[in-house]
């Protein structure tokens, strides 16, 4: 079955000399031109160190796993909670992901390993109720009427004055009203125009697409990533090297929702949400050139 990333990313927009993929070796060297090595990341010892032992126990289901346990999202014996890097996130994270979706092979989990207090994970249908909340949370989805991160506040102010006039229109009475309108603009007026909440959602193209039209994710804004260069090892044929892993397009986004948004110079704050990735990506890399089948059976 396919496993590839779920974000497809529309053709367009800047030039993006500087996502390159990957061209060499150790994360610790320095290549100006690769995105993985450019990284401010935490130490990587713990894993190299796990990696050589092999899989341990899940503390909490017992499993035998690689790092972490993609069913209870923590890490394994012989990766010590503390040694792993903790994420601060401007805003919290939904996962929605796909039933059929291969646990083990999705990168979602990373971020909740990585960020657990802004991260959530839902197995879809089982989703959460969005319908009060769309002036505040947005989901990442390329589609017709999706708008791009920069224009982010501009539409949200607009559904916070829409709901505003929503709620004095006598022809909805569903809705409580307490203020006069001329209280309400004011007061939408004062309201931050922040996102709260990003809502990804993690399966194949055509889960995806199913996901998506369900009418409880229909009201959100969708919101389009520019065009990055996947570094996703699992490169399915057919499909353009702009699928982004899920992790990758948390990790893009957040870089310009800093930039963009918060107006605040990137400095490798969400970096360490690619701590797993990119240490992943640089074993697949060694194994694919040694030939170690061995080490690409235990990564995939
Ligand atoms: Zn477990």
């Amino acid at each position: 079955m396919s496993v590839n990333p779920p974000i497809f990313l529309k053709d367009k927009e800047e030039n993006n000399s500087k996502f390159v993929e990957i061209q060499q070796s150790q994360t610790t060297s320095i290549a100006a031109e690769d995105p993985l090595q450019n990284l401010c990341l935490a130490s990587q010892e713990v894993l190299q160190k796990a990696q050589q032992s092999g899989r341990s126990k899940c503390l909490k289901c017992g499993g035998s796993r690689m790092f972490y346990c993609y069913t209870c999202y923590v890490p394994v014996e012989n990766v010590p909670i503390e040694q792993m890097p903790l994420v601060k996130l401007p805003l919290k994270i939904d996962i929605i992901k796909h039933p059929n979706e291969t646990d083990g092979k999705s990168t979602a989990v990373h971020a909740k390993l990585l960020a657990p207090e802004f991260v959530n994970i839902y197995t879809y249908p089982c989703i959460p109720e969005y319908e009060e909340k769309d002036h505040e949370v947005a989901l990442v989805f390329p589609g017709p009427k999706s708008i791009s991160i920069k224009d982010l506040s501009f539409h949200l102010q607009k559904r916070i004055q829409n709901n505003v006039r929503d709620k004095n229109d006598p022809e909805k009475p569903s809705v409580k009203r307490k203020k006069t309108e001329e209280q309400d603009l004011n007061d939408s007026k004062g309201q931050d125009t922040t996102l709260k909440k990003i809502i990804f959602i993690d399966s194949t193209w055509n889960q995806t697409n199913k996901i998506f039209t369900d009418e409880r994710l229909q009201g959100l804004l969708q919101v389009e990533l520019k065009t990055r260069k996947t570094c996703f090892w699992r490169h399915q044929k057919g499909k353009p090297d702009t699928f982004l892993s899920t992790i990758e397009a948390i990790y893009y986004f957040l870089v310009d929702y800093h930039t963009d948004i918060l107006k605040e110079k990137y400095q490798g704050q969400y970096d360490n949400l690619l701590f797993f990735y990119s240490f992943m990506y640089q074993l697949i890399k060694n194994a694919k050139c040694s030939g170690d089948k061995e080490m690409r059976k235990l990564i995939h």
